[in-house]
């Protein structure tokens, strides 16, 4: 009998006891191949020697100090460190305890500003179906994945959803991709027209979208034209980089590739690399500007933000990814990856889709590839993938599809930034075999 609610649901989850490069081992022994970094954070993997003693030296000087009271060394380091590489036009850091809270603090920030500036009309938020943004009230609002907010309907927030980008599922066989990028940013136009252009807040959305659609990148422009809309509007722009940033899609920022900055940057995951728990907020030039000549201050605050343990082990994954030139391997190794998944399922009449960027991959899989219609979700493929892949030492990401089919079952592949050739091939054969196993199941 346990008391621990999520091994009370999960009876068979087992115990993990270490961790060492790219594996997890558990109490029986058996080593794990961490292909998702849990859910895309491990990027150093685990047991990194270097995090481990910047995280000694912290706990020696001091585990904690309240904001209210002090500021450290290690959090303001850190601050500088995200901030020499941030996309343009953002200039300042809110630390905080993870991906939810980081976006919670950028819709609030956003709030804020517009209050500060006069136009506390402003109030609409405007995302995209299918999309995660954490599970707070908040970001659950914000996000469009239905599976996720079905049970808490009504959300406190009423937030707008347009279409996602993706181009598997919503390219017309008449239009280029490019111009399928213009049509779906147009929409973001039409949405917040119909709303009344004073009156909407921001547009949050995913560079890259991860756990909810298995690693789609955007059409070739439509960022760039969804900047433009948002600039045309004055609509705040944020970006939700909690799982394509801080590297693993080839670039720290997965917005770079994309040619476009935000008005609001979340990242988490990554950015300590499961060493601590940790995200931040970035904002722009202006919103700082708006609240340090208004009220003065941000009306927010968490009891642990800017820990210091965290901000080390922030401080300390940062510097070794740039030390290391990891971004580097990010590239090859993905792809490599893509590379590998293409001749191991680009024949699978059930694989329809293979898909990402850098180390950060997805397949989607389908019943018919030439109708792209999904299995049934009560056959929950996905469920049996990811217990496959476990048994066979595999830790990848499995998510089921939509029950409106406008996403399969689908499968991220997300491995730490320092993994190996030899690593990848085990990875692909593995996941291979995953799959087949649990296609054959379906009809057993
Ligand atoms: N935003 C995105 C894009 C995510 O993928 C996630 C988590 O998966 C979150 C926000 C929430 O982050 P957390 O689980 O750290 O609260």
């Amino acid at each position: 009998m346990t008391h621990l609610l999520h091994r009370s649901i999960n009876t068979q989850l087992p115990v993990a006891v270490g961790g060492k490069g790219a594996y997890v081992m558990d109490q029986s022994g058996k080593a794990y191949l961490d292909a998702s970094g849990g859910a895309a954070v491990s990027c150093l993997g685990h047991g990194h020697p270097d995090v481990l003693s910047a995280l000694h030296a912290q706990l020696d000087k001091l585990a904690y100090a309240h904001t209210g009271f002090f500021t450290t060394d290690v959090a303001e380091e850190l601050a500088d460190r995200l901030i020499a590489d941030a996309p343009a036009g953002l200039d300042h850091v809110y630390l905080v305890s993870g991906g939810s809270e980081a976006v919670e603090a950028a819709l609030k920030m956003a709030r804020q500003y517009f209050v500060e500036v006069g136009k506390p009309q402003r109030r609409h938020v405007i995302a995209r179906r299918q999309s995660y943004h954490g599970n707070t009230l908040g970001a659950l609002a914000a996000g469009g994945n239905e599976w996720r907010r079905s049970q808490f309907s009504p959300l406190l927030i009423e937030t707008h959803h347009i279409a996602p980008c993706f181009a598997y599922r919503e390219q017309r066989e008449d239009e280029t991709l490019e111009d399928y990028g213009q049509r779906a940013a147009e929409e973001l136009e039409t949405k917040i027209l119909e709303l009344g252009p004073d009156d909407v807040m921001a547009f949050v959305a995913e560079p890259v979208v991860g756990a909810t659609a298995g690693a789609v990148p955007p059409a070739p422009g439509y960022f760039k034209k969804i900047r433009e809309i948002c600039d045309r509007y004055g609509v705040l722009l944020i970006l939700d980089e909690v799982m394509c940033g801080m590297g693993r899609t080839g670039t720290l920022h997965a917005c770079e590739q994309d040619g476009i900055s935000p008005d609001l940057l979340t990242i988490a995951k990554g950015l300590g690399g499961g060493y601590q728990p940790i995200g931040a907020t970035l904002m722009s030039t202006g919103i700082f500007e708006a609240f340090k000549t208004g009220s003065g201050f941000f009306q927010h605050g968490h009891t642990y933000m800017g820990h210091p343990m965290a901000a080390a082990a922030g401080l300390a994954v940062q510097n070794i990814i740039r030390r290391d030139d990891l971004l580097q391997n990010v590239f090859a190794m993905g792809e490599l990856l893509a590379e590998r998944l293409t001749e191991r399922f680009g024949q699978n009449p059930h694989v329809g889709d293979i898909r990402g960027r850098g180390l950060f991959r997805g397949i989607e899989l389908v019943q018919n590839r030439e109708t792209k219609t999904p299995f049934d979700p009560a056959l929950k493929l996905h469920a049996r993938i990811k217990r496959e892949a476990m048994s066979q030492g595999l830790m990848v990401y499995p998510m089921g599809g939509t029950i409106d089919g406008r996403v399969g079952d689908h499968v991220l592949i997300a491995p730490p930034f320092i993994i190996s050739p030899e690593e990848v091939e085990i990875i692909c054969d593995r996941l291979g075999a995953a799959v087949e196993t649990s296609l054959a199941s379906l009809t057993e």
